[in-house]
């Protein structure tokens, strides 16, 4: 169906206001790439909404002109995740910002989904709070745009899991036909915000991971926790991957998940054999931190791993929300078989790590890394790149691996279009994909939602 551009303008101009909204093409080109090698995907308009009401409105125009709508959140993803994939809407959450309420006594803190990561852990700082969790995204990445791709990063996904796993209380979604929805105890007005898990299926898991392709979040309940000053950090250089692969047991087997915030595993492609660790220990007692200190430096020596300087982990750990500019100074992200995984399974990764993309392909820039997590890795080979002529070259060979890291024991995450994970997940006709297909369809019959983000067009009709 063609846009009626002008038309289309005209009509979300009487929702936001003139300022608002935007067809001008010097306006549309910023927001046509990702931090990827996406092909450039421009959107018709960029609106910036204030209110739910005015979203709840902009998808009603949406679906009666049939136009596509696409939401950004910090931008800060790089698989394809929000690009216009049809000639649509760009619905910038820029505005939606704001932390709501922070509940210090019930530990819960409710955020606009623009609020980054860095903006709510400065306020929960102010209260003696904290929420622990971060990935390596930088300062402009949102509570919104993590939870509604389910992130992890090295940062506190050892302790805690994924963004959502148990952190996220309650989301307030609009669904694609302009419908709200509150999850959790948020379901039941009269309680409050307080609990993820009461009132029937978990509809909040249903939309983490979801990539916005089921609704758009206009709020986050989570849970916070009470900072720490004890800051103990490691840093160790183990013999092998099987030394590392004990070590991830041993952290989650004997002595508990608890014991660790984080823990980056790192190996340069200059030395693949040498297996580098950061680690962030995590307590609120000296005693109990020493201890645990003590329990995992024993650990690693008898596995024949040696201590090393505390530095790097300090200023690694100690930089992830303020921003690791480095990493983004390097050049653009670009990731090949990238995944969850068993703790076992990390030895498969890093064979096609070292043999298909460094030795068969003499493909030598791809660092290799994880983080685990409790109980699994999330494991990667990533590479950074400045030249724009080397994203053909790039782009088919991270195909190409993806293609053997995806036949085995890696489950993708962060999906994205045409140009990201799309036709992997695609390919596999699960339950698991007809279900969400089903639940597309039913949800949003009109496809306006994140069309072609995470399940092809053709798939739906
Ligand atoms: C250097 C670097 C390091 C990174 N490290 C990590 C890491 O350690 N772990 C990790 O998980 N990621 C990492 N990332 C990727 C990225 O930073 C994260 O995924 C981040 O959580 C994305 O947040 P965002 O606000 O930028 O979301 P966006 O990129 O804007 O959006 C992400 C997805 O969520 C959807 N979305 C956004 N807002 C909403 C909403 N309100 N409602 C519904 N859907 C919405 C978008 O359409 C898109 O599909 C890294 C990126 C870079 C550049």
């Amino acid at each position: 169906m063609m846009v009626d551009i002008k038309k289309v303008t005209s009509l979300l101009q009487e929702v936001v206001g003139p300022n608002r909204v935007t067809d001008k093409k010097f306006d549309l080109i910023p927001y046509s790439r990702d931090l990827s090698p996406a092909a450039q995907k421009i959107p018709t308009h960029v609106v910036l909404p204030e209110s739910r009401e005015e979203i709840q409105t902009i998808l009603k125009i949406a679906n009666s002109h049939e136009i596509p709508v696409y939401i950004r959140g910090g931008g800060t993803s790089h698989w394809d995740a929000y690009l216009p994939q049809e000639p649509g809407i760009m619905l910038d959450m820029g505005r939606l910002n704001k932390v709501i309420e922070i509940n210090t006594r019930d530990l819960v803190a409710t955020v606009q989904p623009n609020c980054t990561w860095a903006k709510l852990d400065r306020e929960l700082r102010k209260q003696g709070l904290t929420y622990l969790c971060s990935e390596a995204g930088g300062p402009a990445m949102t509570v919104g745009g993590s939870v509604m791709k389910a992130g992890g990063g090295p940062h506190s996904t050892a302790k805690f899991g994924f963004h959502g796993n148990q952190d996220i209380i309650s989301l307030e979604m609009v669904l694609p036909n302009g419908d709200v929805v509150e999850t959790g105890s948020a379901a039941w007005p009269s309680a409050g915000k307080f609990k993820r898990q009461c009132l029937g299926p978990d509809l909040a898991g249903m939309f983490i991971g979801a990539e916005g392709i089921l609704g758009v979040c206009t709020e986050l309940t989570l849970r916070v926790r009470p900072t720490t000053d004890i800051s103990e950090r490691l840093t160790a250089t183990m013999k092998t991957l099987d030394d590392v692969i004990e070590f991830g047991h041993f952290i989650n087997q004997h002595v508990g998940d608890e014991y660790m915030q984080g823990i980056y595993l790192w190996v340069a492609p200059t030395a693949p054999e040498v297996l580098f660790l950061m680690m962030d220990i995590f307590g609120y007692e000296q005693e109990i931190v020493d201890h645990r200190k003590k329990m995992i430096i024993a650990k690693i020596n008898e596995l024949g791993g040696e201590i090393g300087d505390r530095a790097p982990a300090d200023d690694y750990f100690g930089r992830i929300l303020t921003g690791l500019t480095d990493l983004f100074n390097t050049g653009v992200w670009h990731f090949f078989g990238a995944g969850s995984l068993r703790i076992d399974d990390i030895t498969f990764l890093y064979r096609i790590w070292k043999e298909e993309l460094i030795e068969k392909r003499g493909y030598t820039k791809a660092g290799f890394g994880g983080q685990i997590l409790p109980r699994d890795w999330l494991a990667f080979m990533v590479t950074n790149y400045k030249e724009p002529e080397e994203w053909k070259e790039l782009v088919k060979i991270a195909h190409e691996i993806d293609e053997i890291t995806l036949n085995g024991p890696v489950v993708p995450y962060g999906i994205g279009g045409r140009d990201g994970l799309r036709s992997f997940v695609a390919e596999r006709n699960t339950g698991y994909y007809r279900l969400l297909k089903t639940l597309k369809k039913t949800l949003d019959p009109k496809n306006i939602l994140q069309r072609g983000i995470f399940i092809p067009e053709e798939e739906l009709q």
